[in-house]
């Protein structure tokens, strides 16, 4: 009997280490400088943040997510699922510290995986240390959940590649020193099979961010997401990453443990919004009493725990499957949970907003923002929508339609069935 909920001494000394230094530590950084988690360090932000990085090394949890040979620690997806809770009260700077910063973290991953010596010694080490920033420029302003409407193109002439093309919601390209970019290099098959990924140089010419776009509620200076023209970008033909027409190959393996890492952050996350729902409703006096003794606010905590408590377990179980039996067995799973996780973080908001009164809506309080957070997630990665009819298609490959008028669980079918089972012993 192999089914273990407790975790290793040692290990939980490293988590009891990380809860007090992300809560004494990380969460002040928020309040101090709102959004520049994707600005270079300047020389006051590095005299605060540098120090912060290294104690996370000297403690063995820099980069928790990544394998020994990239500078991380190999814990496996169950480990790291305790950590990033950890790190999902904290937000962004949390990653920024721990070196776990998305999309910098699926970016190191291709380059790991795809990228030539070349490209890995001049950006994998200093993305990894968190030093410089990546941007991964996929979704077109057409559209970007489905790619059947992307146009953006490259053309192979001579030894290398020309680039045309729009971009948006480019994340970060404002201060990125590569992209990762997606283009048609066969419109003649199937998108899924004509699309290629490239590396981009930030200063290569015919790059021009025409517009930058800001999540409503973040600060003017955040890094924000781009519309990104190319014009006749040129890269070698080594700035292919992977094969010729599996740019969504490339893609899938940065995507699929981005979603599961968003889903570990989102426990920590709503154990914040839980924490703040439960502080306030033992604060605030009403007549009589305080809003702790109503009902209403008792059943908002109640249904935040409750919904908390089976997404952990849900993330936790998919961590061991992807453990224990590797990424592709657990893509149901990892599904699922993409579809639960705006759900648990914009409920989990709504009733702490709700109870917190006005002040929840103003820009005093976290909670607004965080709504948006919760939003965020139910669009970037791919829409909800699409990955409920993924996941649905998938569940149905495993089923088969009944013969007949009538569905097997009919009571004129199970009787036939126990019939033959036992007619003989019947009376
Ligand atoms: C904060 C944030 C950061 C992002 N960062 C990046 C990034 O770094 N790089 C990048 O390339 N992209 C990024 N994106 C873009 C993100 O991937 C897209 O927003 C997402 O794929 C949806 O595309 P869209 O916004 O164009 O919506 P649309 O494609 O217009 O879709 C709108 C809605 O239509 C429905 N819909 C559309 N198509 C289908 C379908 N086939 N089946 C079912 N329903 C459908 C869904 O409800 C969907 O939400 C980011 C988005 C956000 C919000």
């Amino acid at each position: 009997m192999a089914w273990d909920f407790s975790t290793d001494p040692e290990f939980q000394r490293k988590l009891d280490w990380a809860e007090v230094f992300v809560e004494e530590k990380v969460v002040p950084l928020e309040a101090l400088f709102p959004d520049l988690e994707f600005q270079p360090l300047t020389p006051e932000r590095r005299r605060i943040v540098d120090p912060l990085k290294q104690e996370v090394r000297d403690h063995g949890l820099w980069a928790p997510h990544l394998d020994p040979e990239l500078g991380g620690q190999g814990f496996g997806a169950v480990k790291l699922t305790l950590i990033n809770e950890i790190l999902g009260r904290a937000g962004t700077w949390a990653s920024v510290v721990f070196g776990t910063m998305a999309p910098d973290t699926g970016n190191a991953e291709i380059l790991a995986r795809f990228g030539t010596p070349e490209q890995k010694d001049r950006y994998l080490e200093p993305l990894l240390s968190g030093e410089i920033f990546s941007c991964f420029s996929m979704t077109e302003p057409q559209g970007g959940a489905d790619p059947r409407v992307f146009t953006t193109r490259a053309v192979r002439a001579g030894d290398e590649w020309v680039i045309n093309g729009l971009k948006y919601f480019s994340s970060n390209v404002s201060t990125a020193s590569f992209l990762i970019v997606m283009a048609l290099t066969d419109p003649d098959v199937p998108v899924q099979k004509g699309t290629s990924m490239f590396l981009v140089p930030r200063e290569t010419e015919g790059i021009v961010i025409e517009e930058n776009h800001q999540i409503y509620g973040h600060a003017p200076g955040a890094a924000g997401h781009g519309l990104v023209r190319y014009t006749d970008v040129r890269v070698p033909l080594d700035a292919m990453l992977g094969d010729p027409g599996n740019g969504f190959g490339v893609a899938q393996s940065r995507l699929a443990g981005g979603r599961i890492h968003h889903a570990m952050r989102a426990i920590g996350y709503c154990r914040r919004l839980l924490d703040m729902a439960a502080e306030r409703a033992l604060s605030r006096k009403t007549a009589p009493g305080v809003l702790a003794d109503k009902q209403f606010v008792q059943g908002f905590l109640a249904d935040s725990y409750t919904e908390l408590l089976q997404f952990r377990m849900a993330v936790l179980y998919t961590a061991w499957i992807i453990e224990t039996q590797g990424g592709d067995a657990a893509r149901k799973e990892i599904a699922a949970l993409k579809i639960a996780t705006p759900k648990l973080v914009t409920d989990a908001v709504h009733r702490t907003i709700q109870l917190h009164g006005g002040l929840g809506l103003t820009a005093e309080l976290p909670l607004a923002r965080m709504w948006t957070s919760g939003m965020t997630l139910g669009l970037a990665d791919g829409p909800t929508e699409v990955h409920k009819v993924n996941l649905a298609k998938a569940l149905l490959r495993d089923y088969k339609a009944v013969e007949g008028l009538w569905p097997s669980e009919m009571r004129s079918n199970r009787l036939a069935e126990a019939h033959a089972l036992y007619g003989d012993l019947l009376d």
